[in-house]
């Protein structure tokens, strides 16, 4: 196969090139007659949007031609050998495994772990303390309309973890050179997602048919021999001789396992609770609170695409702003969800949390995004207690609460009043998505005022970047807590807790990840090391 880059296209009238434009363009590139391209796959496709009247599509493409080695020595510079780097686990199970590897935690870390253990035969059990996420959906669904919140089956816990009622973007900032993004691309595809994710220069699913890929995903963890149960809150791990060789469910269950990776994701402060007291070594680590804005999103398509704004091809427009504030914060825009719906993620009785999600066609009427300002250690007090961060992200949650009317409603305020100081009484043009509802108010009730004066500052200088991003109608809805995790678990060789061999602290929870695509990863890296481990081969750090 061959590799193709940089090959520009006009954009096409309807929503794609089609295999023929493709085929004759990289033909022309080549040298070829079109017929002597026999096959032809997308690798990336990004908008090159610089010259408004002008857009153009930036192709990568693999081609197999009927002679590649002619074709190569007169290719013209953008032409070379495709290399494919096929993702490989290192070591299947061994015939006298005795007891299962345990995965904890039915995110993408925890799912991508199991799936890889039980492609390699080691026949992991998957515990997740939430439900199946048909019934998890139907939980949130009946919080979202005023039902009570279930602390243990919520946006953050459940199959599928925190990301399943998300945009589902699947963009990631992390160097990996042993095939480990496109291994997740390649199984979110096999089992339903869209293949486009595989090309797209910002692929994302959706969190309509992110559903169906995870129930798919764990049915094939079944087929290969995993077991999955839902409902299994762990409560404890078991030690012996010093390594961990178990877990305890909240039912009082011991089960026993010959290695237990810990993927509970960011959320699981009594997890973490409960690790911190058995001696591990966990330290606090700097996150970033805040709060969602909405615009129309028309508004952030005009802005963004103008004369393009609408095109079949592009799809609803996106934003990514950051600024330094003179208090010496950083404030940036985070999880910009197009066309998508501001949601209630509380995980926890008695505290509002926010975040966003959309379906697949990104067509709902409102933009949204997280503004959020960086917390480094020393704000959150406690002393140097690990779970300090956890205390301090509760502490606003609950504030958010109790000024929304503690039902669960959330504290809302317009750009406008926010920047002038006052508390909202009504909104504006952008009408609220958030359900159950939102309380006109005061954010700087339930917001540090390191991160309102960075936020504000934020807002305007957005504005100079996105004209009209601080519109006084846009809208303010808090508070955005979750968006890191507050600690980290640490790990030492092997990938293996630092003060407990045998538990693989992983994922996003454990503060190696961030975002859905990395904390796959990482589950797939922490699975590889323990498989190693049961096999007895040697792992370096
Ligand atoms: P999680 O996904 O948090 O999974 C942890 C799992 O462990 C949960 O299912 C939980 O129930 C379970 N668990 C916890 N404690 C226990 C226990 N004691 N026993 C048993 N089970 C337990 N990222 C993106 O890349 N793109 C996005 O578009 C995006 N949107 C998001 C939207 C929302 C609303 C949220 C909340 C997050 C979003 N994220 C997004 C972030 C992304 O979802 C997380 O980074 C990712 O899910 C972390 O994966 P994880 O497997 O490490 O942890």
């Amino acid at each position: 196969m061959l590799r193709l880059t940089d090959l520009r296209l006009p954009l096409p009238d309807g929503p794609a090139h089609d295999f023929e434009e493709l085929r004759s363009c990289a033909a022309s590139r080549l040298g070829v007659p079109p017929d002597e391209i026999v096959r032809l796959r997308i690798v990336r496709r990004s908008l090159d949007a610089r010259k408004k009247h002008g857009a153009v599509f930036l192709y990568s493409l693999d081609i197999a031609c009927a002679d590649e080695q002619r074709v190569l020595a007169h290719a013209a510079p953008g032409v070379a050998l495709a290399e494919d780097r096929p993702y490989r686990f290192p070591v299947s199970a061994p015939d006298d495994l005795a007891q299962p590897p345990v995965v904890v935690g039915a995110g993408p870390c925890g799912l991508f772990a199991a799936l890889a253990l039980a492609q390699a035969g080691f026949a992991p059990l998957l515990l997740e303390r939430g439900r199946s996420i048909q019934e998890r959906a139907g939980q949130v669904d009946a919080f979202w309309r005023g039902e009570a919140l279930d602390p243990e089956s919520n946006v953050q816990f459940g199959e599928g973890g925190a990301g399943a009622f998300s945009d589902g973007k699947l963009t990631t900032q992390i160097k990996e050179r042993r095939g480990r993004c496109g291994k997740v691309l390649a199984e979110l595809v096999a089992h339903g997602a869209p293949e486009d994710i595989l090309w797209r220069n910002k692929p994302h699913v959706g969190t309509d048919r992110l559903r169906c890929v995870v129930a798919a995903l764990r049915e094939e963890i079944v087929r290969l021999g995993g077991r999955v149960r839902f409902g299994a809150r762990v409560d404890a791990v078991t030690v012996r001789q010093g390594r961990c060789c178990g877990v305890r469910l909240g039912n009082g269950e011991t089960i026993a396992a010959s290695c237990v990776i810990m993927a509970v994701g960011h959320s699981a402060r009594d997890t973490f609770a409960m690790l911190h007291s058995l001696g591990l070594p966990l330290e606090r680590k700097p996150f970033a609170i805040g709060c969602r804005v909405e615009h129309p999103q028309r508004f952030v398509d005009q802005a963004q695409l103008g004369r393009l704004a609408g095109h079949p091809a592009i799809g609803a427009a996106d934003y990514k702003l950051a600024h330094q504030a003179a208090n010496g914060r950083g404030v940036y825009t985070f999880c910009m969800c197009p066309g998508g719906q501001v949601i209630a993620a509380a995980s926890e009785l008695g505290g509002v949390v926010t975040n966003g999600m959309s379906l697949h066609a990104r067509d709902g009427a409102n933009a949204n995004s997280a503004i959020l300002v960086g917390v480094a250690p020393g704000d959150m007090g406690g002393g140097d207690a690990p779970l300090a961060g956890v205390e301090f992200q509760r502490h606003w949650e609950q504030l958010a609460f109790k000024l929304g009317g503690g039902d669960y409603r959330a504290p809302a305020q317009t750009v406008g009043d926010f920047l002038s100081g006052t508390a909202s009484r009504r909104f504006g043009a952008v009408s609220p998505s958030y359900a159950p509802g939102v309380v006109p108010a005061q954010l700087r009730g339930c917001l540090p005022d390191h991160v309102c004066s960075a936020m504000a500052e934020g807002l305007v200088a957005f504005d100079r970047k996105l004209r009209g991003f601080s519109d006084p109608g846009a809208l303010l809805t808090g508070v955005e807590t979750r968006s890191s995790s507050p600690v980290r678990i640490l790990r030492g060789s092997g990938m293996q807790s630092l003060g407990l061999p045998g538990l693989y602290p992983a994922g996003e929870g454990a503060g190696y990840a961030g975002g859905i695509v990395s904390s796959a990863v990482d589950g797939l890296r922490v699975a590889e090391a323990a498989a190693l481990a049961l096999c007895g081969v040697p792992v370096g750090d």
